[in-house]
C-alpha cells in the first residue's frame, strides 16, 4: 500500500493526482519540482510506535508505508539503519552535552545517497524500466550503480571531470556505463539531462524525481527512532543540491503529522565558503543565484541547486540556520571526528560537522541543545584530501634502536 495522496508542485502549486506519472509540473518545466503528499490519516491507522516495535526488518525498507513506492524489490543492497552514535567526546570537546553523529558512509555503496537510489532503481523496475541514469559529483552514481546491479538493471553514469578517482572506479565495479564529461557538475548535468531525453532511460538526477527525497528522509525517520522518537533540538546536514536536508525535513515532518514525534528539529544547513548559493541568499535575503563550485567538498560543489525551494522551506519551516565553513575548517573536522571518535568522513560530510562546531562558536547552537550531525559519506572515497588533514607516518627502516630514536625525538613513550 502506498498512502501517497497527490503531487504538489513547490513552484506554482498545482495539484496532480497520486497515479501521476511525470517527474515535472508540466506547466512549470523542469524547475517545477514537485512534493509527494500523502494521507496521514490513513497512514495513521498503520504507521504507528507499536508497528515498528513489531517490525524485524533493519533496513531503509522498515519504512516502507511512509514511502511513495508500493513494494520492496525483491533484490535490495542492504541499505539504511546505519549507526546513530552518541559522540560524547566530541562533544565535550565543542562544549556541548548532547552530541550525536549518524554515520551514513556505513551504507552499502558508503554513502547516505544509497536511500534514494535504492528507491530510484524500485521505482523504475515497477515502472518496467530496465537502463537508470543520472549526472553526479560521485555518490548518486555510485549509489545508482550499486542498486542497480544489485536490482538487475543497466547504469549509465555521467559524471564531472572533477570526481574522486576511488567514486569513479565504484562505478566501474558495478558495471556502470561511465562518462566523464569534460567540465564541471552543471555540464555533466546538463549532458546527461540532453541524453536522458533522446534515450528515454529512467532519470534519477537529483530533485527532478521526486521519489528520491522519499528514500533520503529514511535517515530522519531513523535517527526519530533511533533516539526513540524523542527527536534532537538541532539536525545538522551539508547541503549541495538540496535534495537531502529535504528529505531530512520531509521525515520528520511526516513523524510529527503522524503524532509519533512531537515537534521538527531545527535544520543547519552547511554549505562550503567556495561554493554558497544558500548561505549567500539566505545572509542577503535574495534569490539564489548561480555560484562557482570552489571548494574540496566535491559532493556539495553544486554551483545551481536543483532543489532550492524544497531545501529553503526545510531551513524556513523548522525554523533552522544556513552556515557556510572553509575548506580549511572542513579539513580540521575530518581529524576532529577522527580523533575523537573514529568516524571517517568525505569532506561534504565533515563539512556538517564543521558547521555544527561553527554554529556552536556563534551560539547558533546552545550548550544544553541535543543535535545530531549527519555525516553523509566515507571519507574512504576521497584519501587526497583527508591525506591533508593528517600526520605524515613516521617511516623508517625495522630497527628498533631506529624506533625509540625517532619516538624519544617526537615525545612518544
Ligand atoms: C549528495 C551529498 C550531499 C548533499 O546532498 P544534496 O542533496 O546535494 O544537498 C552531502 N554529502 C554527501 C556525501 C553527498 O553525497
Ligand atoms: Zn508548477
Amino acid at each position: 500500500v502506498s498512502f501517497v495522496k497527490q503531487f504538489v508542485c513547490t513552484v506554482c502549486k498545482t495539484n496532480y493526482p497520486s497515479n501521476y506519472t511525470g517527474f515535472t509540473c508540466p506547466k512549470c518545466g523542469e524547475k517545477g519540482i514537485l512534493d509527494i503528499e500523502y494521507d496521514y490519516r490513513a497512514m495513521k491507522s498503520v504507521v504507528t510506535k507499536q508497528y515498528f516495535k513489531a517490525n524485524s526488518d533493519y533496513s531503509m525498507w522498515r519504512y516502507l508505508p511512509l514511502m511513495s513506492i508500493d513494494k520492496r524489490p525483491e533484490t535490495t543492497l542492504a541499505v539504511g539503519w546505519t549507526p546513530l552514535y552518541e559522540t560524547k567526546r566530541l562533544g565535550s570537546l565543542w562544549g556541548i552535552s548532547r552530541l550525536y553523529v549518524k554515520d551514513e558512509g556505513l551504507n552499502p555503496t558508503a554513502s547516505l545517497k544509497d536511500r534514494a537510489s535504492a528507491v530510484a532503481c524500485a521505482h523504475a523496475k515497477a515502472i518496467g524500466a530496465t537502463t537508470v541514469a543520472c549526472s553526479s559529483t560521485g555518490n548518486a552514481a555510485s549509489s545508482l550503480a550499486g542498486s542497480a546491479a544489485r536490482m538487475g538493471l543497466a547504469s549509465v553514469i555521467f559524471v564531472p571531470k572533477r570526481a574522486p578517482a576511488a567514486k569513479v572506479t565504484q562505478l566501474g565495479v558495478f558495471g556502470a556505463k561511465v562518462i566523464q564529461v569534460e567540465g564541471d557538475y552543471k555540464a555533466a548535468f546538463s549532458l546527461s539531462k540532453q541524453a536522458i531525453a533522446h534515450y528515454g532511460w529512467y532519470n534519477r538526477n537529483a530533485a527532478i524525481n521526486p521519489h528520491l527525497v522519499e528514500g533520503k528522509k529514511t535517515v530522519a525517520l531513523e535517527i526519530a527512532e533511533q533516539l526513540d522518537w524523542n527527536v534532537p533540538d538541532w539536525c545538522v546536514v551539508s547541503v549541495g543540491d538540496g535534495c537531502t536536508i529535504a528529505g531530512v525535513y520531509k521525515g520528520f515532518y511526516d513523524l510529527f503529522e503522524l503524532g509519533i514525534t512531537t515537534k521538527i528539529p531545527r535544520l543547519l544547513g552547511v554549505q562550503a565558503e567556495g561554493c554558497q548559493p544558500f548561505v549567500t541568499a539566505w545572509d542577503n535575503n535574495e534569490a539564489i543565484l548561480e555560484t562557482d563550485e570552489n571548494t574540496i567538498a566535491d559532493s556539495i560543489a553544486v554551483g545551481i541547486p536543483r532543489n532550492p525551494n524544497k531545501a529553503m522551506k526545510a531551513v524556513v519551516q523548522s525554523n533552522g540556520e544556513w552556515i557556510a565553513v572553509s575548506d580549511e575548517a572542513i579539513l580540521a573536522a575530518i581529524k576532529t571526528l577522527g580523533n575523537t571518535e573514529g568516524i571517517f568522513g568525505e569532506p561534504a560530510a565533515a563539512a556538517a560537522a564543521a558547521g555544527c562546531y561553527e554554529a556552536i562558536r556563534r551560539g547558533v547552537i546552545s550548550p544544553n541543545d541535543a543535535v545530531v550531525v549527519i555525516s553523509t559519506g566515507s571519507g574512504l572515497k576521497d584519501i587526497d584530501h583527508a591525506k591533508q588533514a593528517v600526520e605524515e607516518p613516521i617511516r623508517l627502516f625495522p630497527n628498533l634502536e631506529l624506533l625509540i630514536d625517532v619516538l624519544r625525538k617526537k615525545d612518544i613513550q
